[in-house]
This record gives structure tokens, sequence and C-alpha cells, in this order.
């Protein structure tokens, strides 16, 4: 599998606003934020896209879940509500073939989304 963006950043190679980490995850703030808060999230086990989840070890993805949430938390988004987008493939637009998590919220969010 090539070397993607996300894994110069979760080596250090690359700067990033980190918001949160752990020894699953880690999350940083997206250079182009679509909303007033936009982060991503990374486990540090590399994958696609969700697309390759049935092949993972399921305590890992759920520690990835589980960072998720925490992140959210760590950024006060709880009580306003966030929303989580996993893009994948070309339909959804994803750019870098290394599965991240979309955390979006801090304001009100469309539905559906384009
Ligand atoms: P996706 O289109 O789902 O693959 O999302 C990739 C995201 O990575 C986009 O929202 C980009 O704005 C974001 N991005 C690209 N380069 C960086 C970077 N160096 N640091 C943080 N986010 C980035």
């Amino acid at each position: 599998m090539e070397e993607t963006l996300f894994d110069r950043i979760i080596a250090g190679e690359i700067p990033a606003d980190i918001v949160f980490e752990n020894d699953h995850a880690l999350a940083f703030r997206d250079i182009n934020p679509q909303a007033p808060v936009h982060v991503l999230v990374v486990p540090r086990t590399r994958m696609r896209s969700i697309a390759e989840a049935p092949e993972q070890d399921p305590r890992e993805l759920g520690c990835f879940v589980q960072a998720i949430a925490e992140t959210a938390k760590a950024l006060g988004l709880e009580e306003g509500g966030y929303r989580v987008v996993f893009n994948t493939g070309k339909d959804a637009l994803q750019t870098v073939p290394y599965i991240h998590a979309h955390i979006l919220g801090g304001r009100r969010l469309s539905w559906p989304p384009g």
C-alpha cells in the first residue's frame, strides 16, 4: 500500500493541528474546514477506507470509534451534536486513501448532504 499524506502526519513528518490522540488514533483539524469545527480522526492501524473494515481486528475498530466520540467530546460538541462522515471511494470524493472520519459541528448542518 502506498504511503499517504495521513501516514506522514501520523509519523510526525508533516505538521498538523492535533486535537486528540491516544494509542489507537490521532485527530487533527482539517486544513480546509467545512464547518466551524472540522476534524479528521485516523486510526493508527492502516486501511484505505471503511470498505476494508471487515478484514480488521474488531477491537481496533472499536477503539477507533471510541476515539471519534472522545474527540467530539474534547471539542465540546456533545451538547450541540455533530456529524461523522466516512467518504469512501470515488463517488463520495474520497481524496486520501487512508481511512479518516470527518467530524463536523459547531453549526446546524443540512441534510441530505449534496
Ligand atoms: P476526503 O475527501 O474525505 O478524502 O478528505 C480529505 C480531507 O483531508 C479534506 O477535507 C482535506 O481538506 C483534508 N486535508 C488535506 N490535506 C490536509 C492536511 N495537510 N492537513 C489536514 N487536513 C488535510
